[in-house]
């Protein structure tokens, strides 16, 4: 009998994932990852070439949510790669009322917020925006000034439009059990830990180790055109070919698989983030901490800033250095604009005049998907839908159940176990 095939599509985190999981058993199944790009790692990657040490995408994870990440760190032998941010890296602000806030803040709002939380009924069955949520259980202070400035800085997205049960689950899940946010968060002090960690060498350290444990399975500049669906088999028209699966995973972005296989994930709103890093070989940044956000409904231009100098001092090259990453929320602007704007908003909000002697811009467009009030039912009714149409396809993303790398890992992870038990070749999930 001819080993059945399994072919993923996409090569960053969740694709890389899924292939790592099936690995050990490679002696079952022909496993071809198939990626558009010269390498693999999609949105993760670390950049050198202005001699300053930039991340493209993400630098920094939760330790207290990060388990899954950890652990593969932990088993692809990176354990030592772990650094915490720095002391003087810890601080983090938001910029409102025209100057930069330590968040949170104790202020009348937030007092007064926590009785109301630790008074208010719980409310469990409905899904509602972050925004009422925050109204309900605390109050506008609260929404305005803790969760508006976190949904901008995960999702790139709007409070008032976002689902709090998608995007913050775990916190929904404390205000059933415990019947408010702060005594659930005093329940379970033990698993909070919002000390963050990053990679001495950069995610690229992650990605090249998973690399070359896969590179046999990689098939790299190679671009998904079409997909077709021949009875139990997929037919994958590459740029370089064509292949036959018995089963297919898909870890492309929702738009890209949606036009190639499920058009309902065209319906999934995306947004994207132009991200200009400034490198200066002087000391130009006076304030300490990790960075700020900004309001996504303030006119700033900016999502907020990260003072990647500060966070983490072994990516520096001299002492003297410092290192910015301006998040900016206008994704049509082409660079030359992107970088003035990122010069006008240092220049606003950190006084910072002196002119970069480096400049590194990326863009990762609709990379942030909108999960946006009632996502986690549409979805899964669409999952459900894919399930009776296409049962040998299986998909996995930062759409399915949360958008970060520790988030992606968990569901691919999740994702090849089922598909393996099955199969009849593992018996339960570890
Ligand atoms: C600027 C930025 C900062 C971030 N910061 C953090 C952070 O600090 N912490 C955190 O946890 N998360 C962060 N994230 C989010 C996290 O990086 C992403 O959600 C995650 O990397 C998504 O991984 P993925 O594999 O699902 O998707 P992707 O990385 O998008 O991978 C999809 C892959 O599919 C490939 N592909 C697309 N079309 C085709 C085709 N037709 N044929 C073949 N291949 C194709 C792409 O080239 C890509 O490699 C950040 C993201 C960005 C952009």
């Amino acid at each position: 009998m001819p080993k059945p095939t399994i072919i993923i599509l996409g090569g960053g985190i969740s694709g890389l994932t899924l292939a790592y999981t099936l690995l050990p058993y490679m002696h079952l199944f022909n496993l071809h990852l198939i990626e558009k790009e010269e390498t693999v790692g999609g949105w993760m990657g670390t950049d050198h070439s202005t001699g300053f040490f930039f991340e493209k995408g993400p630098r920094v994870f939760r330790k207290d949510r990060s388990h899954h990440l950890l652990s593969l760190i932990h088993r692809l032998g990176l354990s030592e790669e772990v650094i915490n941010v720095s002391p003087q890296g810890r601080k983090r602000y938001v910029w409102d009322g025209g100057r930069l806030k330590k968040m949170p803040q104790l202020s009348w709002g937030l007092i007064k917020g926590i009785f109301r939380d630790l008074r208010e009924p719980p409310s469990c069955s409905h899904d509602e925006s972050v925004w009422d949520f925050a109204c309900r259980r605390f109050n506008a202070e609260v929404a305005s000034e803790i969760f508006d400035p976190v949904v901008t800085g995960i999702y790139g997205g709007d409070s008032k439009h976002l689902s709090f049960q998608s995007c913050f689950p775990l916190y929904a899940k404390l205000e059933c059990k415990y019947g408010s946010l702060i005594k659930g968060m005093i329940k379970e002090r033990n698993s909070f830990n919002s000390a963050l960690f990053g990679l001495k060498r950069g995610t690229e350290s992650l990605i090249n180790q998973l690399k070359m444990k896969l590179t046999s399975y990689l098939h790299l500049q190679e671009e998904v055109l079409a997909i077709t669906e021949i009875g139990d088999q997929f037919e994958i028209k590459t740029s370089q070919g064509v292949y036959f699966a018995d089963h297919l995973f898909s870890a492309l972005p929702p738009q890209v698989i949606g036009k190639l296989l499920i058009p309902e994930l065209c319906q999934i709103a995306l947004k994207g983030v132009v991200a200009v890093h400034l490198g200066y070989h002087q000391k130009v940044l006076h304030q300490e901490g990790f960075g700020y956000l900004t309001r996504m409904s303030s006119q700033e231009e900016a999502m907020g800033v990260i003072f990647d100098s500060n966070a983490f001092l072994e990516h520096n090259k001299t002492e003297e250095e410092t290192r910015l990453t301006v998040k900016l929320k206008d994704e049509t602007l082409s660079d030359e604009e992107a970088v003035a704007s990122a010069l006008r908003v240092i220049h606003k909000h950190l006084k910072i005049k002196a002119t970069p002697d480096k400049v590194l811009i990326t863009r990762a467009e609709g990379v942030f998907p909108q999960l946006h009030v009632g996502y986690s039912t549409w979805i899964q009714e669409v999952l459900h839908i894919m399930q009776q149409r296409s049962p040998y396809c299986t998909l996995s993303g930062n759409y399915l159940e949360g958008v970060s790398v520790n988030d992606c890992i968990a569901y691919s992870q999740k994702m090849a176990l089922q598909y393996l038990q099955k199969k009849g070749i593992v018996c339960s999930t570890p």
